[in-house]
């Protein structure tokens, strides 16, 4: 009996679940990587306490239609839901009304569900940081992580790492490299403040001009714990880069600095603070296909850097990633 071919899928962030719930029943033996000990990558939630934050991403908007039927499936399974807060502009203190016609999405309870629904559809193997990867003169490739375990043999690899990742990973298949080194990402520096009081401000979130800050939310816990108000902070690429060897406690407080001014309310001293520095944040210059694979070599890659900086791009490039897969199976015969 001729065994079903084997898939290794690298980064269990949207595009590699989407790839690999995908492919699930279709036929390959399809196994998960990921170097973190949970799914979601630049969607992930944190958690201070009894503090929740997305810190990653906030919403996500739909344009293409396989993507609505894709939202409207996660809306029906209650993991998604339209966000209806009120979301304004901040200039300096000035509020002005922000685009309140484009529909938002968020994930429920948080954003990070979403990945955490679509790992259960696949093999997913956490803490497993891939390091190195070994092209067999017979086909397919090895797997090896950090320490250099040997982590099994597999037909086809698809990286689903963000650009500079793949980069570093594609050694041995020059055209992908070459491409991923030539997407720039932007950086962003995230603070998490809880308040012990509600803060004065009336909005749920917003998009803030002429400021260190370019967004900043007021997180919805869904079962709170506490009546504690968290706000997610995201300083602009522009300053984020600025200040990216910066020590945290600085950032920490020239973030909250920025935020009393955008507000334009008294400081309040928060009851937890936590900063991170997304080094790697967005795509600045994504490749403009939805996927790539390399014939000769069994290799492909997918996430946002191939389609569009966003939840919806990546998601649509592991769906390509999924379809190039068995379409290269199904030639292999
Ligand atoms: C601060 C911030 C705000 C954002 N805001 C929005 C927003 O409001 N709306 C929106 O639509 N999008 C937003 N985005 C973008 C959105 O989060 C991303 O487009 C999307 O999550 C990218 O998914 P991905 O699967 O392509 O990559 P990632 O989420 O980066 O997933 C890659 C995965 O690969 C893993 N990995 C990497 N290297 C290895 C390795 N060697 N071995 C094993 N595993 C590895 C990583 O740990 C990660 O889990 C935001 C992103 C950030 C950072």
């Amino acid at each position: 009996m001729v065994s079903a071919p084997s898939v290794a899928i690298i980064g269990a962030g949207l595009a590699g679940l989407t790839c690999g719930a995908a492919l699930k029943g279709l036929g390959p033996h399809v196994k998960v990587f990921e170097k973190s000990i949970f799914p979601g990558g630049r969607l992930n939630h944190f958690r201070a306490g009894d503090y929740e934050f997305n810190h990653g991403a906030q919403y996500f908007t739909v344009s293409n239609p396989l993507f609505q039927n894709i939202v409207s499936a996660w809306q029906s399974d209650n993991i998604v839901r339209l966000w209806d807060g009120w979301i304004v502009e901040l200039q300096k203190g000035q509020i002005s009304n922000s685009d309140m016609t484009t529909q938002r999405f968020v994930g429920h309870p948080h954003m990070q569900i979403i990945t955490e629904k679509l790992a259960e559809n696949c093999d997913v193997q956490y803490s497993s940081n891939i390091c190195e990867m070994e092209k067999q003169s017979d086909g397919g490739w090895r797997l090896f992580n950090e320490r250099g375990d040997y982590l099994g043999a597999y037909d086809v690899v698809i990286l689903a790492t963000a650009a500079h990742e793949t980069a570093i990973l594609c050694n041995q298949s020059p055209k992908i490299k070459q491409l991923a080194e030539a997407v720039e990402m932007t950086v962003c520096w995230s603070g998490m403040f809880a308040f012990e009081n509600k803060l004065d401000i009336p909005y749920d979130a917003a998009y803030v001009l002429d400021s260190p800050l370019s967004w900043i939310s007021r997180y919805q816990m869904f079962e709170p714990k506490t009546e504690a108000d968290c706000w997610v902070l995201h300083a602009s690429p522009e300053w984020s880069q600025q200040y990216v060897a910066s020590f945290r406690g600085r950032v920490m407080h020239a973030l909250l600095d920025a935020f009393w001014e955008a507000a334009d309310i008294e400081a309040q001293k928060p009851m937890s603070t936590s900063v991170h520095c997304w080094k790697h944040a967005a795509p600045i210059n994504p490749i403009d296909e939805d996927s790539l694979f390399v014939t000769e070599d069994s290799i492909g890659a997918c996430g946002d850097w191939c389609t569009s900086p966003r939840v919806e791009g990546a998601v649509l490039s592991g769906f390509s990633m999924a379809d190039r897969v068995m379409k290269h199976l199904r030639q292999c015969g």
